[in-house]
Parts: structure tokens; C-alpha cells; sequence
């Protein structure tokens, strides 16, 4: 099948939590949205479900971000399907927590290799039919934690902090080929990811937000929607704070 009309955009991460919601957002009748999962095919195709039921066009594939060689046979079978990317989100990540004298190496490599490797390797794909469009849009999902920093989440937030840096890095190097590159950095959303925490826990973070209250999936997602259209096109090497005034 081909499909050299549709506007592109590749999600990473769509099964689930917020990469679901981008996906749903920018699917639309001129819109096909690719995705990969890392193991859950049962969320992926209740994605593809709801992409369809709001009358757009999505695909699924299985694809661990963070080994080169998954990278590739995911990109190689999105190009079966179009000739172009015009949108790349890299939104899979994880969390692996633990004080730093607990924190297993393990552990420290699959949160660096999944949240900030994955990016790099997407983004080394994506740019180089972008480069050859001369258009495209690179969305990089961090955290709030970026740049605060939490006890506990040294690796997650090292990842995510490495997020930025990285986004202006590629916001310089692609600029002057129309190509931008920025990033969100959502604080505590409603996802599968924050629900691990106990309620307590849930609670007292919600306490302190000063709009009172837990993000949502969608939240992110309107800015993600926004990032990749052309209102936003002399915007690059930004990042957009979803987090409710938690970080300012
Ligand atoms: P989530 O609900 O745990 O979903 C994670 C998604 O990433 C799933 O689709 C998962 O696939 C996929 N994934 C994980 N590891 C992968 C890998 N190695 N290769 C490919 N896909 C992989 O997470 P979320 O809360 O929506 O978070 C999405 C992004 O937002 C992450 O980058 C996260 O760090 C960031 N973020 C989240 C929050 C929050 O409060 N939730 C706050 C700040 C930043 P499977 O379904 O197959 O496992």
C-alpha cells in the first residue's frame, strides 16, 4: 500500500497514556499516524480502534526505541507505507526509580537507552528523509523533572534533562532547513506511569499544584498538536511547560 498524500507523523510510545492521546491528536483526515509499542499489543490496537472511530488513519508496530536495529525495521515499514515523515514525537520513556546508592546499572542504562538513546536513534532516521523534504517537525517529550531534578529519579531525570539539551542541539543543526525542533515538559499527567505511586502520594503531589489539580493525557497532547502545525513555525529549540504552574 502506498500513501504519498497524507501528511506523516510517527509517535513513539502510541499504546498507552499520553503517546495514545498524541496519537489520537494528530490523526485526522489528512493526518496518518505511525506508532510503535514495546510490548503491548492489546493497548496498541485499541489505539488504531480510536484513531479509526475519529475517522483517521493509524498503524501499529512492535519496536524496542532503544536497540538501533528495531529502530530501523520500524522506520523501514512505515516507508513501505509513504515516502515522507513531516512529524516525529518521541514520546515512549520509562521510569526506573531508586535512591542513587540503590539504583541498580541496569536499571541506569534502560532508563538512559529507552528515554534519551530511543530519541536520538528515531530522530537520526526521521531527519534524513526531513532533511530531504526540507520540511519537518521534531517533538521531544521531557519532564518537568528535567529540570528540577527528584530525589529517587536520578536517572529518569538526567534522561529527560539530556532531552533538552539534545532538542536545541537538533533545533541548531536542522534549522536552516525548515525543519524545527522542540520540546514538551509535562508534569504530573494521569497516566499508567504515575498511577505505580501510591494515592497518598497522588495526592499530596496534586496538593501542590498551583491549578489544583493531576494533568491529563490531552493536556500534553494539545501542545504536541500545536508544536507540529504551522502555527507554530518560527518556534524551535523551545520547550512548552504542561504542568499546571508546578514548575515555573
Ligand atoms: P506510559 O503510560 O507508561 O506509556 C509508555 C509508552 O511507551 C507505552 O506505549 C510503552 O509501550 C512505550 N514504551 C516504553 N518503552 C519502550 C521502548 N523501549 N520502545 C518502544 N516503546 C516503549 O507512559 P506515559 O506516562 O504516557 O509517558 C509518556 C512520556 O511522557 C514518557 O516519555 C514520560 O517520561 C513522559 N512524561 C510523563 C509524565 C507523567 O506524569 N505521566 C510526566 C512527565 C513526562 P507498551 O505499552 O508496549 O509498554
Amino acid at each position: 500500500m502506498t500513501n504519498k498524500i497524507k501528511r506523516t507523523a510517527v509517535v513513539t510510545g502510541g499504546s498507552r497514556g499520553i503517546g495514545r492521546a498524541i496519537s489520537l491528536e494528530l490523526a485526522d483526515a489528512d493526518t496518518s499516524v505511525y506508532f510503535n509499542y514495546l510490548s503491548n499489543k492489546a493497548e496498541a490496537d485499541k489505539t488504531i480502534e480510536l484513531i479509526r472511530e475519529a475517522g483517521g488513519c493509524g498503524y501499529a508496530f512492535k519496536a524496542d526505541i532503544s536497540v538501533f536495529e528495531e529502530v530501523k525495521i520500524f522506520f523501514d515499514k512505515i516507508f513501505q507505507h509513504t515516502e515522507k515523515i513531516d512529524v516525529l514525537v518521541n514520546n515512549a520513556g520509562i521510569s526506573k526509580d531508586g535512591i542513587i546508592p540503590l539504583l541498580k546499572e541496569d536499571d541506569w542504562d534502560k532508563t538512559i537507552n529507552t528515554n534519551l538513546k530511543g530519541a536520538f536513534l528515531c530522530s537520526k532516521l526521521a531527519v534524513k528523509k526531513m532533511l530531504r523534504q526540507k520540511y519537518g517537525r521534531i517533538i521531544n517529550i521531557s519532564s518537568v523533572v528535567g529540570f528540577t531534578g527528584n530525589p529517587g529519579q536520578a536517572a529518569y531525570s538526567a534522561s529527560k534533562a539530556g532531552i533538552i539539551a539534545f532538542t536545541k542541539s537538533a533545533a541548531q543543526e536542522f534549522a536552516s532547513r525548515n525543519i524545527t525542533v522542540n520540546a514538551v515538559a509535562p508534569g504530573f499527567i494521569d497516566t499508567d506511569m504515575t498511577k505505580m505511586l501510591p494515592e497518598k502520594v497522588q495526592k499530596e503531589i496534586a496538593a501542590k499544584i498551583p491549578l489544583g489539580k493531576i494533568g491529563e493525557n490531552k493536556n500534553v497532547a494539545d501542545a504536541v498538536k500545536f508544536l507540529s502545525s504551522e502555527k507554530a513555525s518560527y518556534i524551535t529549540g523551545q520547550t512548552i511547560h504542561v504542568n499546571g504552574g508546578m514548575y515555573m
